[in-house]
């Protein structure tokens, strides 16, 4: 099968020039027209010679993704339905703000973690996203942002799936992503958000990548966190804050803890006196999500005050946190609710 030139990195990619006697200064040039000017066609790279294009036409593919469904909110919050070549379904949303503009990519066709809060879970995994499926989706939420005269400034690995278990496409992904050769968003502006793959911590922590680190934990303790993360069997809460400290320790950079709020499950203040206890001296923050509805699971959001207070409570007790302000929830821009609505 003939690969997506977009599997190769910047090395590969001069190497590859290099095997077919170019100078590899075409390297340049193609991840130019790819990444930055965001072609989606040989014929359209119009400064390289017709031979060469040729050449690359018979070795790779360049070419954009069919669009299954997309969904714009009244805000500007722009949500992909991709149609991938063996018909799996992938979600990428465009998130823009006053201060930012931000792409939600995904890094698995379904999920096998079944966090019990998510829709992607619901139809289990298909397979692991290849490095190039991750970054066309990118591709495709930057040109739209384009669009709108708005520059992508942030990535968040959000979407369907859990990044660590695709870790090695992930990695290959984010240094073209970050790559100045590439797309040229910075490793500060890149988000990964795990549901806390102990060894990856650990792995990532070793990569000299200064990405944010998201931990989706959603629980105060081992009981708290069983309800809704099956994963925390396999990695407990307190292997869990060990990794993060081991992190912290060694990057230097701070955590983010992705907490949703359901009434009467994470929102208590038994939740703030264990919290105050397993995060102490751990530099980190905390976003307070309140919990958005899936009609197959009976969990319910707090009030406002409940939420308000839950956060100050939390302040006080010395941990940063904020609440975070959903958007796009017109157009089902939770994690994975388009894809689901699709397979019915
Ligand atoms: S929250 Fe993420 S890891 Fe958990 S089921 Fe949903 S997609 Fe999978």
């Amino acid at each position: 099968m003939i690969s997506d030139i977009r599997e190769l990195s910047f090395d590969e990619l001069s190497r590859y020039f290099g095997s077919i006697g170019e100078k590899t200064f075409r390297a340049q040039q193609v991840a130019e027209w790819i990444y930055q000017k965001g072609v989606w066609s040989f014929d359209g790279m119009t400064n390289l010679p017709r031979p060469l294009l040729e050449k690359l036409k018979r070795d790779f593919e360049l070419k954009a993704n069919a669009i299954a469904a997309k969904q714009v909110s009244r805000e500007g919050t722009t949500k992909f339905l991709f149609d991938l070549h063996d018909h799996e379904k992938i979600e990428s949303v465009l998130i823009p703000t006053a201060t930012r503009t931000t792409a939600c990519i995904s890094s698995q066709a379904g999920c096998k973690f079944g966090c019990k809060f998510c829709a992607s879970g619901i139809g289990g995994w298909s397979r692991n996203l290849t490095c190039a499926e991750i970054v066309t989706q990118v591709l495709h939420v930057k040109e739209e942002a384009l669009k709108h005269k708005r520059p992508l400034t942030n990535i968040v690995f959000m979407g369907t799936g859990e990044n660590f278990d695709n870790y090695d496409n992930l990695m290959k992904a984010i240094r073209i992503i970050n790559s100045d050769k590439g797309m040229n968003i910075g490793a500060r502006h890149i988000t990964i958000s795990t549901v806390g793959v102990v060894p990856k911590i650990r792995e990532l922590a070793q990569e000299g990548l200064q990405v944010e680190l998201a931990i989706s934990l959603h629980g105060y303790d081992n009981a708290s966190r069983n309800v809704l993360m099956p994963v925390n069997k396999k990695y407990p809460f307190d292997e869990l804050i060990a990794a993060c400290r081991e992190y912290v320790r060694l990057t230097k950079r701070q955590i983010t803890f992705e907490y949703i709020l359901i009434k009467n499950v994470t929102c208590t203040e038994n939740a703030v006196q264990n919290l105050k206890k397993a995060f102490k001296g751990l530099i980190c923050k905390m976003n307070l999500i309140p919990y958005n509805p899936v009609s197959e699971f009976d969990h319910k959001t707090p009030s406002k005050e409940e939420m308000a207070d839950f956060r100050d409570r939390l302040e006080e007790a010395g941990i940063h946190a904020t609440i975070r302000t959903p958007r796009g929830k017109d157009v089902n821009a939770a994690c994975g609710q388009l894809r689901h609505q699709a397979d019915q």
